[in-house]
């Protein structure tokens, strides 16, 4: 053991008055006998300054580990007599707000340190890296931290962002704003979904369209394959009774050969490949739950609910599966897979013919980066279709908008968007209004949504590092304090 009289002072919390006494050292532990020296203290109730002695008592607190070995403090604080004879305070301990809470076992500053392990690691984590620093609080103790700190008062934010993220997926929706200014989350609070579509589309977005369901799409992709096989057919058989032989054929209209064997005798054109929707346990309750959709019931567990008092037998995934579903393709913006077809072109050369996907990305990429083949093909395709020629220029100047930040001409293109052929952009144009102000916040002011993804991203990391068990609660505070 070692002991010393002498010991640095900085080491201690500093408080007026506080003298060291002594220190023992062991293998595990720094004990610091400590004693607070003032000649006076103020009574909490009356806070008339008074000397004149009770008595003195010891306190054990924990205080920062040094190198690793944990710190014990035994410091010995008086009691004093209060001076005022109406103060219903008689006796009072003398109060050391900087080094340690009335009643606490721990001082402020390690007290502040397992707050910041609770905020950035939470409960088990922080307890496990703690424990190798030489400090101890249990899992427990951390999260209790986290709920009972003070929440940051602040100042009236000049621009916010906000945006939704699912506490449950199909359950319980939150919403999270955040500061830009000062790069921080004010607030981040759920709602129960039948509050969440309420407040969120108020503006009367949802009215809802009837979403199309997963099976419908499968139905309407298979259609679509077999009339572009049909229009093969057509074309290899028109060859073939013109004369022209097998390898010609698959040369002029870039198919296989197998291709071309296999439809130049047809003689009527292929049948379609059966989309064969195979039969689900959900199937008889589907429409019911669209109805309900339709009246505005998103609350995934009140619908299972629902149909399993009708006798539906299974799980409740099954519900969440279509649930989830329409809310993607209820909520979703943008059009239905029928606009982009509207525009389709037949090229001669298959080679050169872009999927659908890759002729829209040529819609919104930049002139300038255009190679001369994308602008020629460009070209073709407004040639081909007034509505696409509208929709190709709305698109560029909406996009040039949005990069420039022209909020000024946002006006302007509605009006145009209005009076185009595209049917597209006009219900486009259409769904802007319904939110004309943010739209034009939007196209005005440089403030991004970045952050608020950002901060959307470190709380499902946050919500995910507590196990699924975090309370809501919970994690607001800690998503608030970590900010
Ligand atoms: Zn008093």
């Amino acid at each position: 053991m070692y002991s010393s009289k002498k010991p640095p002072m900085t080491l201690l919390p500093k408080a007026p008055g506080l003298t060291l006494e002594e220190v023992a050292i062991d293998a595990e532990m720094v004990s610091l006998s400590v004693e607070s020296t003032c000649p006076s203290a103020a009574c909490p109730l009356c806070t008339q300054k008074t000397a004149r002695l009770h008595s003195r008592y010891l306190r054990t607190l924990a205080d920062l580990p040094w190198g690793g070995c944990s710190v014990r403090l035994s410091l010995r604080v008086r009691r004093f007599r209060s001076l005022r004879s109406e103060c219903p305070r008689k006796i009072f301990a003398e109060r050391l707000p900087s080094v340690v809470e009335p009643y606490a076992r721990k001082t402020t500053r390690l007290h502040e340190i397992l707050e910041l392990f609770g905020f950035a690691l939470g409960g088990e984590g922080g307890t496990r890296l703690l424990r190798r620093l030489g400090m101890k609080a249990s899992p427990s103790t951390l999260l209790r931290y986290v709920r009972g700190s003070a929440e940051v008062a602040y100042s009236q934010p000049h621009a916010v962002g906000i945006d939704d993220w699912a506490f449950r997926r199909g359950h319980r929706y939150g919403t999270m704003i955040v500061d830009l200014e000062r790069h921080a989350v004010i607030r981040t609070e759920t709602e129960s979904p039948e509050e969440d579509n309420a407040t969120c589309f108020s503006a009367g977005s949802l009215t809802p369209k009837r979403p199309r369901i997963w099976y419908e799409r499968q139905l309407e992709a298979s259609r679509g394959r077999h009339e572009r096989i049909v229009e093969q057919w057509r074309n290899i058989r028109r060859l073939h009774l013109a004369g022209a032989d097998v390898h010609d054929i698959a040369k002029r209209l870039g198919v296989s050969r197998e291709s071309v064997y296999r439809y130049r005798r047809m003689e009527e054109p292929p049948e379609p490949v059966r989309f064969r929707h195979k039969k689900r346990v959900l199937d008889p309750y589907v429409p019911y739950i669209l109805r309900r959709w339709g009246e505005g019931c998103r609350n995934g567990t009140k619908l299972y609910r629902e149909v399993r008092e009708q006798g539906y037998a299974y799980g409740a995934s099954n519900v969440a599966r279509l649930v989830a579903e329409l809310r993607r393709a209820g909520v979703g913006s943008g059009g239905s897979a029928n606009d982009r077809t509207q525009g389709g072109v037949l090229l001669p050369d298959k080679a050169t013919v872009p999927t659908a996907r890759q002729a829209a990305a040529l819609l919104l990429k930049r002139t300038q980066k255009l190679t001369v083949d994308q602008k020629a093909y460009l070209v073709r395709l407004g040639t081909l279709d007034k509505a696409l020629a509208d929709a190709y220029r709305l698109t560029q100047e909406f996009a040039k908008m949005v990069r420039r930040l022209e909020g000024e001409k946002l006006d302007w293109w509605l009006e145009e968007a209005d009076a185009s052929e595209a049917a597209v952009m006009r219900r486009f144009a259409k769904g802007l209004k319904k939110d004309l102000a943010a739209v034009r916040a939007g196209l005005t002011e440089s403030w991004s949504s970045g952050p608020v993804e950002g901060f959307i991203h470190k709380l499902k990391l946050i919500k995910r590092s507590m196990y699924g068990r975090a309370s809501f609660a919970l994690l607001r505070s800690r998503v608030l304090g970590a900010s």
